[in-house]
């Protein structure tokens, strides 16, 4: 397998507290990956480490064969890994396709003064984002929304939008933390497909999340956690029949009940 994403040895220490202890995984591209594990067990903390915004102790993130070490979020957007976070501030002021542009804008190349003054190469810029926003709030369901303002979004529609925006910056991988928290489970199954058309265009996703029905029928692997150091990874039929995962269940905060 072709890593397009490589990590390897990672650990991250809070104080005293050791939140990943030596986490290694690949991704290949249009794959999609489930990290799983009971609360606490650092799958958070993964993602923050993988966009930049914690620094291991140690480990390597590679992304298409280039090292990620001592890259800012921002830098590590551009080189193309997104994320949506738990608790995304969208911009109740912007209509819905303005949120999306705003996932844009670590591609623009005209720049400010291109903006202000309004050149040629601006406009094409302007008009070319606003299409791929179009395309992108089409794909995840909200083709109707376009000029809509987000209050008129349900929370369900709101997580999609955050999806739309991530996509904006043309990642090469989505990272999703708890994407189906507060979604009823029809809402959860157009979230899965969203994901699963996602994959036919190459984009590999790593998806948190503790609604096993949805994990299960969703990824292609799943890598488990406790205690921040992996316990399992496989499909997820190995997974379920994985005695060290479903201990960490069983022992744990009760979440895999979902
Ligand atoms: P999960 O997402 O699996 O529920 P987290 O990655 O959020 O777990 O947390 C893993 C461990 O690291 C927990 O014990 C948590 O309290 C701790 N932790 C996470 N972030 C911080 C932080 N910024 N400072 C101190 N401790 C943290
Ligand atoms: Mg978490």
């Amino acid at each position: 397998m072709t890593a397009l994403l490589a990590v390897s040895g990672i650990r991250k220490v809070f104080g005293g507290l050791t939140a990943l202890d030596g986490v290694s995984f690949s991704l290949a591209a249009g794959q999609i990956l489930g990290l799983v594990g009971p609360n606490g067990s650092g799958k958070s903390t993964l993602l923050n480490v993988l966009s930049g915004i914690y620094t291991p102790e140690a480990g390597e993130v590679h992304l298409a064969g280039q090292s990620l070490r001592g890259r800012a979020p921002h830098q590590i957007a551009t080189a193309g890994l997104a994320r949506s976070f738990q608790n995304q501030q969208l911009f109740a002021g912007l209509s819905v396709v303005e949120n999306v542009l705003v996932g844009r804008a670590c591609r623009l190349r005209a720049g400010v003064l291109a903006s202000i003054f309004a050149t040629p190469r601006f406009r094409r810029e302007e008009a070319a984002a606003r299409q791929q926003a179009e395309d992108l709030l089409a794909l995840v369901g909200l083709g109707w929304a376009v000029g809509a303002s987000v209050q008129r979004l349900s929370y369900g529609q709101r997580r999609l939008l955050e999806i739309a925006r991530a996509l904006a910056s043309d990642p090469k991988v989505l990272l999703l933390d708890e994407p189906c928290a507060g979604l009823s489970q029809s809402e959860a199954n157009d979230l899965a497909h969203v994901i699963t058309r996602l994959k036919v265009n190459g984009l590999a996703v790593i998806v948190i999340e503790h609604n096993m029905r949805f994990v299960m029928g969703l990824v292609d692997r799943i890598v488990a956690l406790n205690f921040g150091q992996k316990i399992g990874e496989g499909t997820p039929a190995e997974i379920r029949a994985n005695p060290a995962v479903v201990a960490a269940y069983l022992g744990g905060s009760g979440h895999a009940a979902h």
